[in-house]
């Protein structure tokens, strides 16, 4: 018997229709904005269904079943979703931005076209200093008396930089050629589309606390005013699996164990097995997995158990 098919609509969702093209500014000059999208938190479970039968679920059986999927890494139905987004971001923000390999990309060419002239300026106040506990992040603010001086200096330099550049393609010098001095504040833009699956897991690796301030603030634009309204309850299962969500080692669950156990000593063992503490007993500054320990232990609103 000759299998019957249902005519199906485009799926369209009116919380992001409303913004399609609309920039969300980020940074000083930044920008993301949706050029097009495919899918919505219905395509998901869907597709999860295999079934054609939009509607015949009720909403809270497919917010179950989503989250099922978040929840177990059952992550293809979320591939039937796809985002294209037009940014405008610093060339050292697209160089963490582009190790995202699971994206479509075209980015605006300097080769072709004159580079946009504008770079990321930072005020006295934005200066950071260097976290002394973790070597690629920083913690804390440069005093602004002396970011003063370094906003002036970089002022200038950009300045400089720029001019520089302008006299270069004066000159007749190639575009492709003329822009090797540009700094890396330098704004580029690109179209970057990418399904929520791979979505996800930049916005899990980009929202979190240790990335780059600067990526950061781009990720949570695409987190709030992007997911927000194109998928509302994957937004929701997202905060509640990934964002707020903590996981603890296989360690760990042992020190908790027996710090409610009230095995003082057993916990000493175990911090002296993984390097957490010294041959003296005193705590190990430089473990970087101990001060992680800490900090889960913190938001439980446990004690420290040495
Ligand atoms: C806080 C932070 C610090 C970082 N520091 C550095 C650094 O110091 N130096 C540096 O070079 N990078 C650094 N990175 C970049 C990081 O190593 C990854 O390259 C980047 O985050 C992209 O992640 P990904 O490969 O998982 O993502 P994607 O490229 O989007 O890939 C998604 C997933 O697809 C799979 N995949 C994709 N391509 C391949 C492949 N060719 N082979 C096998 N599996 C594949 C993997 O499972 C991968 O997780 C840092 C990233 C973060 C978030």
């Amino acid at each position: 018997m000759e299998q019957k098919f249902e005519k199906l609509e485009k799926t369209r969702v009116a919380e992001l229709d409303e913004v399609l093209g609309q920039p969300f500014h980020v940074l000083k000059d930044g920008f993301v904005r949706v050029v097009d999208y495919m899918g919505s938190d219905s395509s998901i479970v869907q597709a999860a269904r295999v079934s054609y039968g939009a509607g015949t679920k009720k909403l809270r059986e497919d917010e179950a079943l989503l989250r099922y999927l978040l929840r177990h890494r059952h992550t293809s139905p979320f591939e039937m979703c796809e985002l294209k987004l037009h940014i405008r971001v610093p060339m050292d923000v697209w160089r963490q931005w582009i190790r995202h390999r699971t994206a479509n990309v075209n980015e605006y060419s300097t080769r072709y076209s004159i580079a946009i002239d504008s770079a990321e300026h930072t005020n006295p106040g934005e200066w950071r200093t260097q976290s002394l506990t973790n070597r690629q992040g920083s913690a804390g603010s440069i005093d602004p008396s002396i970011g003063e001086g370094l906003t002036a200096q970089e002022t200038e330099f950009h300045r400089l930089s720029r001019e520089l550049y302008d006299k270069r393609i004066e000159a007749g010098v190639a575009r492709e050629q003329a822009r090797k001095d540009l700094p890396l504040s330098t704004y580029t833009e690109a179209y970057w589309k990418i399904d929520l699956h791979n979505l996800l897991h930049f916005l899990e690796l980009r929202m979190e606390i240790n990335a780059q301030y600067e990526i950061r603030q781009y990720a949570n634009t695409i987190f709030n005013e992007i997911i927000k309204r194109w998928v509302p309850l994957t937004y929701k299962a997202f905060i509640d699996y990934m964002i707020e969500a903590m996981t603890f080692s296989g360690l760990e669950i042992k020190v908790i164990t027996e710090m409610i156990l009230g095995n003082s000593a057993k916990v000493k063992e175990l911090y002296k097995e993984f390097g957490w503490i010294k041959g003296d007993g005193a705590k190990n500054a430089n473990s970087r997995e101990l001060f992680e320990f800490e900090e889960k232990l913190e938001k439980l609103s446990l004690p420290f158990p040495l």
